[in-house]
């Protein structure tokens, strides 16, 4: 087992900029020599390549990832009396954007395994006044696009992506961003592709919902001063889309880092089933970009989640929680009627969930030593009359 006890955080940025640091500051210097600061030239050429990488037609940057839903949704003509359906245990940004296009939200559980919404129990939802479901693509894995468009075929509703977490995954053919009527992106620095502040996008194969967005973004304005559409101010600054530009061409590579990382962590904690440490399933390593790589800590684990994270807090590891309290459950939101126990797969993964170090840069002997904590956290607490120089994987491995 590994001594040195260096410190590895959860995320770290450095890795990225170092190598191109050079041609960001170029980037962004071109803005500052133009000075088109709202709306200009790096944002649209921006709007097109991360469009096209998508798979989608159009791009519409926006402000943030929370307002690409709240007016994409819009956009889609999604809104009062309508209903959207959408996973219980997704970042609160998915409610927020439901809640501000007007339309009611209607919260399904989602599968234990693989933490996405559960289709069964979303089709189960389905009313007469339903309009939208929004498949969130958590951790960067994607929700099946084939039974999405089964479903939206069957029922007459449309797909609405939250790929804020998902930037060029990949399922059964599609990408992220490719299948439904549109989808929300946010460059929230920690994203797969990061801006350096907030930024966000609507991707669409529709032109008119990106004519829409367009008008959205820009108080409403098809043209200046006329305002056909009740809008606001939400435009993806023409410097963050500069750096964006930058980033996107590596961000391949750095999802295939994350991939590499994942498929590491897999090999390393496929021991601990037994210890009661599992990694939320994936579907197939390929494809699914992993902005979160995470564990469940099992209620038959020999520790609690809370005490493996402090102690690995000890070890110098940097861990978190996404999320550790289901939408439904919070506070703002209680008037919309829900239970503690109503979405009972939801409500287990907030309490047994844990996001372990995930960054392109993260190196080989850093997931190693975040594995060696585990199991010697697990293996001392929960096994204390093993030898103590086994660890607990040398002993489930033979
Ligand atoms: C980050 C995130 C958002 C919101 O994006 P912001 O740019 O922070 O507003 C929405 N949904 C999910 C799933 C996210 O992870």
């Amino acid at each position: 087992m590994s001594h040195s006890h260096s410190t590895i955080p959860f995320v770290d940025f450095s890795h990225q900029h170092q190598p191109i640091q050079a041609q960001l500051e170029q980037a962004m210097q071109n803005v500052l020599q133009r000075g088109d600061y709202v709306l200009g030239q790096a944002l649209l050429e921006f709007e097109q390549t991360f469009a096209q990488a998508c798979e989608a037609s159009y791009g519409v940057g926006v402000a943030s990832g929370t307002d690409a839903i709240a007016l994409g949704l819009q956009a889609c003509g999604v809104g009062l009396g309508d209903e959207v359906i959408l996973p219980a245990n997704t970042f609160v940004a998915t409610l927020i954007g439901v809640m501000r296009s007007g339309a009611t939200p209607i919260f399904v559980d989602c599968d234990p395994h693989t933490a996405l919404i559960d289709l069964t129990a979303a089709e189960k939802a389905i009313t007469v006044r339903t309009r939208a479901l929004i498949p969130v693509h958590l951790y960067g894995q994607m929700v099946s696009p084939h039974r999405l468009l089964d479903l939206a075929s069957t029922y007459d509703l449309l797909i609405f992506e939250d790929a804020a977490q998902a930037h060029l995954a990949e399922r059964e053919g599609y990408r992220a961003g490719s299948v439904g009527i549109a989808a929300a992106f946010s460059f929230y620095p920690s994203k797969n592709l990061g801006a350096f502040g907030d930024g966000g996008m609507l991707v669409t194969q529709e032109e008119i919902v990106a004519q829409t967005m367009r008008s959205l973004r820009n108080y409403g304005a098809t043209r200046k001063y006329f305002h056909t559409d009740y809008g606001t101010n939400s435009r993806l600054d023409t410097l963050q889309a500069a750096v964006l530009n930058t980033k996107l061409p590596h961000l391949p590579s750095w999802n295939a880092d994350r991939q590499r990382i994942a498929q590491l962590y897999d090999t390393l904690l496929a021991p601990l089933v037994n210890y009661g440490i599992i990694p939320i399933a994936n579907h197939s390593a390929e494809g699914h970009v992993y902005h979160l790589y995470v564990i469940r800590v099992l209620e038959d684990c020999a520790i609690d989640r809370t005490t493996l994270q402090t102690g690995l807090a000890h070890l110098g590891i940097q861990t978190g929680i996404h999320y550790p309290i289901p939408c439904h459950l919070q506070p703002a939101f209680q008037h919309l009627g829900y239970a503690a126990t109503d979405f009972h797969h939801a409500e287990m993964l907030s309490q047994e969930i844990l996001s372990l170090p995930m960054y392109p840069g993260l190196e080989e002997s850093d997931v190693r030593q975040v594995v060696s904590a585990i199991e010697s956290l697990v293996g001392f607490t929960g096994q204390g009359c093993l030898h103590s120089t086994q660890s607990p994987s040398s002993l489930m491995v033979g």
